[in-house]
């Protein structure tokens, strides 16, 4: 199973798509024809992009996203409320997270923090200890509340962007020729120590993730 994260712009309004989210699609969908084209990363299904709602879908190349005439997957309501909430408990310092609005917010999407798209994500090797985090903050991404899980609550105890850890995620696959969802099974462990030492040491590395 893929978790979709493309990193692209979406083909409407230009901000940087980076997570599909969809695990957020409501259950009884998750089944459907479209759903899995979308987590194949293959044309045949459209989502909505959670910036404008413009319809969204894989192009040929696996990598890019087009606009689609098809009816894009919406996603669940609850699961977003629920996400958000969460998602505003662990992040305090979103001022702009609410049961109501904050699902645009959720992991860390705002504008405000996707402005600067198109940034290069650079090679770089990591150390062990951080692929077997990345690899168990991402397995944890599967699921609909993922800030109750270990490494995403280190991720909240340090205050870390999703985003970010994505990027560096998508950074690793890039540097050892490997698939994003490659990261689920790199290790095993669901109770990963936080791997950056310092917050500088982790600021370095998302400098160097171009994050
Ligand atoms: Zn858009």
């Amino acid at each position: 199973m893929a978790t979709p994260w493309p990193d692209k712009p979406c083909p409407y309004c230009g901000l940087t798509i980076t997570d599909l989210l969809l695990e957020m699609v409501p259950d009884a969908q998750q089944g459907s024809a479209e759903y899995r084209a979308i987590n194949d990363r293959q044309p045949g299904g459209a989502i909505t992009c959670a910036y404008c709602q413009g319809a969204v879908e894989y192009a040929a190349n696996g990598e890019d996203l087009v606009q689609s005439i098809r009816e894009p997957l919406r996603y669940s309501r609850p699961k977003c409320e629920d996400r958000a909430w969460r998602n505003a408990q662990v992040f305090l310092n979103q001022q702009d997270t609410d049961p109501e609005h904050g699902w645009r917010t959720t992991r860390a999407w705002p504008a405000r923090c996707t402005a600067t798209d198109m940034r290069r994500i650079l090679r770089m090797r990591f150390r062990a200890e951080e692929l077997e985090f990345l690899s168990a903050w991402a397995r944890e991404e599967r699921a609909v509340e993922p800030y109750i899980l270990p490494a995403h609550r280190l991720q909240a105890a340090h205050q870390v962007r999703g985003i970010d850890l994505i990027r560096a995620i998508k950074a690793w696959a890039r540097s050892e020729g490997r698939r994003d969802e490659d990261i689920f099974d790199l290790h095993a462990n669901p109770n990963p120590v936080w791997p950056w030492p310092t917050p500088q040491e982790l600021a370095d590395r998302l400098v160097a993730t171009g994050t």
